[in-house]
């Protein structure tokens, strides 16, 4: 397979001197001719062929069960009489018996230097198949847990990112458009869904509205995602206030003395009252 790989890339004239890494890509669309369906054919193709091992998440097709509930623990909880999902699967993954769809989840997750969650924008964020996959396969104690939270999660020196598509089109997304600045957007699920546990966030890939562009348009949109993959490992990330710099949840004094002088804030959510740069969530 690895040795195939190397041919391929060798016939598509690829760098070869990089270093093989495992990819996952957590895929949430319903119908394979879609552009999403493109979009993530383009990435297994595109990866596999610069050497990378790829193992895809086919949500839909997987008929994943996107509903947290008693039945992610096997056996018996630490408490019948009042089921508290958070603990009752914490203990479960510390004891081997949560169910085996997350299991399976979760070493795909162990295995991946970088993650790539590829899905439509339903309702400003991801779809519930994949809401439901943040729901049950990020376990805490494994992905998240006390002290274990955004620079010290579980999930650190792993990449993540989100490549989407939208029905509005770009302009809706700036901050003077109809639908409000993509960056207030991105905060959410960028920091609040994968630098939470501790990915090293990369820049998103959106296409906007690929069903009111062109053929060629979209054509070209899959040869860039394509540019972009080849040296996904080598860009820079997007920048977030590290961990130490806060206590008792809020960030010291020092810090914000730093930034006093500063014309913006740090980022979109910790703002300290004042305008975010508005790449903040879109570029590093
Ligand atoms: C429940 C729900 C909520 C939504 N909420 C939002 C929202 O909050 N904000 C928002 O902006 N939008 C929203 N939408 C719209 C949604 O985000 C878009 O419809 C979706 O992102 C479009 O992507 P797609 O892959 O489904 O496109 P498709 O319509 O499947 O594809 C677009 C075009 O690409 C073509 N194509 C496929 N493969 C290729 C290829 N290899 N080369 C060239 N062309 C190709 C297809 O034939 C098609 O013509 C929502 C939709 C739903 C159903």
């Amino acid at each position: 397979m690895m040795a195939k790989n190397l041919i391929q890339s060798f016939e598509s004239g690829c760098v070869l001197n990089k270093q093989q890494k495992n990819v996952l890509i957590v895929y949430a669309h319903q119908e394979p001719k879609s552009f999403n369906g493109a979009l993530l054919r383009k990435a297994v193709e595109t990866l596999g062929a610069d050497g990378h091992s790829v193992e895809v998440s086919d949500l839909y097709s997987m008929h994943f069960e996107p509903r947290c509930q008693r039945t992610d623990v096997v056996g018996s909880v630490q408490n019948e009489g009042f089921f508290k999902y958070q603990m009752e699967t914490k203990s479960a993954w510390e004891n081997g018996t949560l169910s085996e769809d997350i299991k399976v989840e979760i070493e795909k997750l162990k295995r991946a230097d970088l993650v790539i969650f590829q899905f439509p924008l339903y309702w400003f964020s991801v779809p519930a198949i994949l809401k439901g996959w943040f729901d049950r396969v990020y376990t805490m104690g494994f992905a998240y847990g006390m002290g274990n939270m955004y620079s010290t999660g579980l999930m650190k020196d792993k990449r993540g990112m989100l490549s989407f598509t939208t029905g509005g089109p770009g302009a809706a997304y700036n901050p003077d458009g109809l639908n409000g600045d993509m960056n207030v957007l991105l905060w959410p699920l960028q920091n609040g869904v994968l630098k939470f546990v501790g990915f090293d966030v990369l820049a998103p890939q959106i296409h906007y509205s690929p069903a009111h562009v062109s053929d060629d348009d979209r054509k070209q949109w899959l040869t860039d995602w394509a540019k972009r993959l080849h040296n996904i490992f080598e860009e820079p990330v997007l920048n977030f206030v590290d961990s130490s710099n806060f206590s008792n949840f809020k960030l010291t004094e020092e810090y914000l003395e730093g930034e006093s002088s500063k014309q913006f804030g740090p980022t979109v959510g910790q703002n300290i009252g004042k305008p975010y740069s508005s790449t903040g969530m879109l570029k590093p």
